[in-house]
């Protein structure tokens, strides 16, 4: 009698731990915002759940790619110096998160530097160095302060005519928000989400364990990681060199630009990692670090106050914020890096 009590806990143990679905998680995998996003969530209906996801992530790309002739950040640029322009409230909401982090890097962080990037043409299959003096004409578009906001209204207006925005920099952190956010609503305790090296993980593993998220090597050409953090309920966005760049000369150039110069920023940085409970700035802040290299970068992030960051020099230190004392596992198999922590 013992026995058969026993085998039937153990059954009943094994139906509710698949019933409940809080062991396995539905993974997949699929493309938008031109890069894979791939997900694991837990719980039930986490098929339904993602595909939700994907959905909204698809509708958001119409709404903030700068390829979309009736999305609303052409429409917006389309009308620059003209007027003001009705938006998608998620748009308004990427606008705001880009000027608090423009505002805060002093303009490092620019939406505006759309002619610049244009001009560039790193991502597209005709990269180019512009002369200089295209630069300095283009240059002279870029300026945040320029785009006008009317968050009650839905509304924004870009001030001058051949001013562009292009909100690469910030909308798949956006869109990691929208994703942990549909978790949430659907119930969801436990989620990871990464949008080509834009991660936001929902709560701690099923197992009550925190995530474990790596980061890669800069200079791997098989995308290997260097080490890997530990982090519940966070975003954790890097802004590389190695994520999209053109070689001409044997010097290469890559995707993100110093709004001071119009040439791809060269701060003595391969990477930074920004970890913090909000995706959009941390997406923001990471590039602005970018730009900004690591003694003003370190200060940003000392000043947005609720963030953590990782910065790999192009002389392979890497520098860790005080949070993250204890916690960086460092996996560098050919002794090429150090770990330098920050007071
Ligand atoms: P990320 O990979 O998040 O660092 O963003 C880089 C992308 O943001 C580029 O591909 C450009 O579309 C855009 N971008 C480049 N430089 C800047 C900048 N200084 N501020 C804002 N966006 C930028
Ligand atoms: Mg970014």
């Amino acid at each position: 009698m013992r026995k058969i009590i026993h085998i039937l806990a153990i059954s009943m143990l094994l139906i509710l731990s698949t019933s409940c679905g809080q062991v396995k998680p539905y993974e997949t995998d699929a493309f938008a915002m031109g890069t894979v996003i791939s997900q694991e969530v837990y719980g039930s209906n986490s098929q339904k759940t993602s595909d939700e996801v994907i959905t909204k992530i698809k509708y958001l790309e119409t709404l903030l790619t700068i390829n979309a002739p009736d999305g609303d950040i052409n429409k917006l640029n389309g009308n620059a110096g003209k007027g003001y322009v009705e938006l998608n409230p998620g748009t308004v909401s990427v606008l705001q998160s880009a000027r608090k982090i423009s505002g805060l890097s002093g303009g490092a962080f620019d939406v505006t530097v759309g002619p610049v990037v244009k001009a560039w043409g790193i991502g597209t299959d005709n990269p180019q160095v512009p002369t200089e003096a295209t630069l300095k004409d283009l240059v002279s578009l870029i300026d945040y302060a320029d785009i006008h906001l009317d968050e009650a209204g839905n509304m924004a207006c870009l001030q001058r005519p051949g001013q562009i925005i292009d909100v690469g920099g910030i909308a798949k952190g956006y869109a990691g928000d929208v994703a942990k956010a549909i978790y949430q609503k659907n119930g969801h305790k436990s989620a990871f989400i990464n949008l080509g090296g834009n991660v936001v993980v929902l709560g701690h593993k099923p197992d009550g364990n925190a995530w474990n998220i790596g980061i890669q090597n800069p200079r791997s050409e098989t995308g290997e990681v260097v080490g890997a953090v530990q982090v519940t309920d966070k975003a954790v966005v890097t802004s590389g060199d190695y994520q999209r760049y053109f070689e001409k000369d044997g010097k290469r150039f890559c995707h993100i630009i110093d709004p001071q110069t119009g040439y791809p920023a060269e701060s003595g940085l391969m990477s930074v990692t920004i970890i913090a409970s909000s995706s959009a700035e941390a997406d923001g802040l990471s590039t602005a670090c970018f730009v900004l290299g690591l003694d003003k970068g370190l200060d940003l992030v000392k000043r947005y106050g609720q963030a953590e960051a990782i910065f790999i020099t192009t002389n392979k230190k890497i520098h860790l914020t005080k949070g993250l004392q204890g916690n960086f596992q460092l996996k560098d198999a050919n002794n090429e890096y150090t770990v330098i922590q920050e007071g």
